[in-house]
């Protein structure tokens, strides 16, 4: 069956020096009207115990300027600040925070029958025409809206979000559980393990290094009294780890994509924990190898992508004892008796040699399997 998706394309852009000038222009106004409204937004809470409503537009009378760039921009600073709000106020994350220039530097604006398009080598956006482009894939559908932004080294990207028909993928008949590994990225329950690759470790050594030689510029320029912004060595370096950065950043997203693509197209029940990450990152010993490892960036992907082609994504509760288990009896072993240090371990009960990462991952796939059948989507996908 297909389903209609919207699906993020992000694509290169190679602005001319006006269209940069516009891009510069748009990002800063969108950033001064997010600030302006947050501070009035606050100013008046002090003073009355009541929420403003402002809108981009009461503000035009005043800074005329900002008739220059896109309404459309304005407009979704508004949409955006009214959405951290609600998130802050019903999903406790933290207060809508004000924006510096050169860190985000974006703006979004929607296509209005037409007003953001796209030819083989440009795409074109409401009062700036057509900028040069590199598309990496084939885009087809409706394109719903484009966010253009700046990144730290200079390079220009507009995501667009389309309208696109996914078609399920064939089942397998296969399952899989996944756990996930301390020195391997994850553990499979049919035995396979995905190592971190190789490439990440070596860039995050030269990022190391680059960071050593920018400390050591910012530390010269305050021994010479000179302010940052006019140290040209030390902004040279600031875009050299920027880069890295970038390509450590775009490298990882590249390996989860054709990872949890993979996986979705070669099972059809995927198990996986579902890790309390945020928790664990506080604890120290654990907190690289995690967020190295983005296990929550490479869940999210998969829960989607079972949701796009047809299968089905069951998330194991991080209570579950899925390490301590043994996998061949069901065995329990205590916290004392299984340290994280302990790699392998043999069964009391049945005398079965575990590995400690397979075996949870076996468990993971026979807990998953049980709350698979337990679901109501069961009868739809013919698991039972
Ligand atoms: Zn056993």
């Amino acid at each position: 069956m297909p389903t209609q998706i919207l699906k993020a394309y992000k694509v290169r852009l190679y602005p001319n020096e006006d269209q940069q000038v516009f891009f510069a222009k748009s990002f800063g106004c969108s950033r001064f009207i997010w600030n302006k409204m947050l501070a009035d937004k606050i100013d008046h809470y002090k003073a009355t115990k009541t929420t403003l409503n402002n809108t981009p537009a009461q503000y035009k009378k005043e800074f005329e300027w900002l008739k220059e760039v896109d309404s459309l921009a304005l407009a979704n600073v508004q949409q955006n600040l009214r959405a951290a709000y609600s998130k802050f106020f019903k999903q406790g994350s933290g207060f809508p925070k004000f924006k510096k220039k050169g860190i985000k530097d974006s703006y979004t604006t929607n296509n209005q029958k037409g007003t953001v398009a796209i030819t083989d080598s440009t795409v074109k956006l409401p009062k700036i025409g057509h900028i040069n482009a590199k598309f990496p894939d084939k885009i087809n559908g409706l394109i719903k809206s484009a966010t253009i932004s700046r990144t730290p080294s200079g390079k220009y990207f507009v995501s667009l979000l389309v309208e696109t028909v996914v078609n399920e993928l064939p089942k397998t008949q296969s399952n899989i559980g996944i756990d996930l590994g301390l020195t391997d990225f994850i553990v499979l329950s049919d035995g396979s393990k995905v190592a971190n690759p190789k490439f990440l470790a070596k860039l995050q050594d030269k990022l190391a290094r680059e960071q050593k030689v920018l400390a050591k510029r910012r530390a010269i320029a305050k021994a010479d009294q000179r302010k940052l912004s006019e140290s040209r060595n030390y902004q040279k370096q600031k875009i050299k780890v920027a880069k890295v950065y970038e390509k450590i950043t775009n490298t990882r997203k590249d390996f989860l994509h054709k990872l949890s693509f993979n996986l979705i197209k070669n099972h059809d029940v995927i198990a996986i924990e579902n890790l309390n990450v945020k928790g664990m990152v506080k604890n120290r010993k654990l907190a690289k190898a995690i967020s190295d490892s983005s296990w929550s960036s490479f869940t999210t992907m998969l829960a989607y992508k079972a949701e796009w082609y047809g299968k089905q994504v069951v998330k194991i509760d991080r209570w579950y004892p899925s390490s301590k288990t043994c996998s061949n009896c069901g065995h329990l072993l205590t916290k004392a008796e299984l340290p994280l240090s302990v790699r392998t371990w043999d069964c009391p009960s049945c005398l079965q040699r575990n590995d400690r990462d397979l075996n949870a991952s076996i468990n993971i796939l026979n807990q998953g399997l049980l709350l698979a059948k337990q679901s109501k989507t069961v009868g739809a996908t013919g698991l039972a």
